[in-house]
């Protein structure tokens, strides 16, 4: 049997060429979107699909046209957090038309698609190349969504990227110079340590980083309406990256992010304004 390096050229694939059409159709299905952000962090668990969504709707509120692109595959959380778990992708003459939250925003996740409980099937092709095989799957399915979704005229593009720091910087390698960065970590030197290396890795990729978000900064308590220590952050790591804003812990933000509601209907809860302030910087560095 012939492997790989035993066929000349590319075998006639003309894989070359291929791989530059996908990237060239890519690039003509995103052109009327103005700004591509993805929010990752390297950690799990610190807030990544949260940010997405609520910054999403604080940007939707304003009047802006936003979607969501939910590029964690395996536990996806977009269309639970934007209750839009039954709808269906729709085919349309010019792609896939995309479902829509109560406000408008579109989502795309893998959520919507297959039952909760059932693992994307990303599996191993040849032993030991399981990791190989498992990233370059989930890029190959990445590209097809980017590439198929009818997105149309859209101020922000939101990725929420799985976790896992390479991870985060493949997707810096596969989007380019077009794609910004948005960090988020929870006070802790453990998630610090995690994102600190996330970030140098966007750094010596060459990626765009906007700043970091810290989530979970304190827990608001809503009974006496202060905000209180929740973790000791006398040990985080100290970023070498803009400071966009802080969260504080609030369970009714779980609550509502469980039952696909927005933060928009609760405007004077300190995690609304908190939100609403990272989103105005955030617009303003992409507007810069
Ligand atoms: P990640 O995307 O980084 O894995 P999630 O956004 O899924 O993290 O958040 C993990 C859990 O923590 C979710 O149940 C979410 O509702 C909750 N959560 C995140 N941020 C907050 C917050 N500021 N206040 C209350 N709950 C939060």
């Amino acid at each position: 049997m012939k492997n790989y390096y035993d066929i000349p050229g590319d075998g006639g694939s003309d894989i070359l060429q291929q791989v530059a059409d996908r990237k060239s159709t890519i690039e003509e299905n995103l052109r009327s979107i103005r700004h591509l952000v993805a929010i990752g962090s390297g950690k799990g668990g610190v807030g990544k699909s949260t940010l997405s969504m609520q910054l999403a709707s604080a940007w939707r509120a304003q009047g802006m046209s936003i979607a969501v692109l939910d590029a964690d595959f395996n536990a996806p959380a977009q269309a639970c957090l934007g209750g839009v778990s039954d709808a269906a992708l729709i085919p349309t003459r010019r792609g896939v038309s995309i479902p829509r939250t109560r406000e408008g925003i579109g989502i795309l996740s893998m959520g919507t698609l297959m039952p909760d409980r059932e693992p994307l099937d990303l599996d191993a092709t040849a032993p030991g190349d399981s990791h190989i095989w498992r990233a370059t799957k989930e890029f190959t399915l990445l590209g097809q969504l980017l590439a198929t979704v009818e997105w149309g005229e859209l101020d922000v593009l939101l990725v929420d990227l799985p976790p896992g720091s390479e991870r985060t910087i493949q997707h810096a390698d596969f989007f380019g110079p077009r794609m910004s960065f948005v960090l988020v970590t929870i006070p802790t030197a453990l998630a610090c340590g995690v994102v600190a290396r996330c970030a140098s890795g966007l750094q010596n990729a060459g990626a765009r980083t906007l700043g970091y978000v810290e989530n979970m900064r304190g827990y608001y308590c809503a009974e006496c309406q202060t905000i209180r220590p929740l973790f000791s952050s006398k040990d985080a790591v100290p970023f070498d990256l803009p400071y966009l804003g802080g969260i504080p812990f609030d369970p009714k933000l779980a609550e509502l992010s469980d039952s696909g509601e927005s933060l928009t209907n609760y405007p004077d809860l300190p995690c609304s304004k908190a939100v609403g302030e990272i989103a105005d910087r955030i617009y303003q560095k992409l507007e810069e």
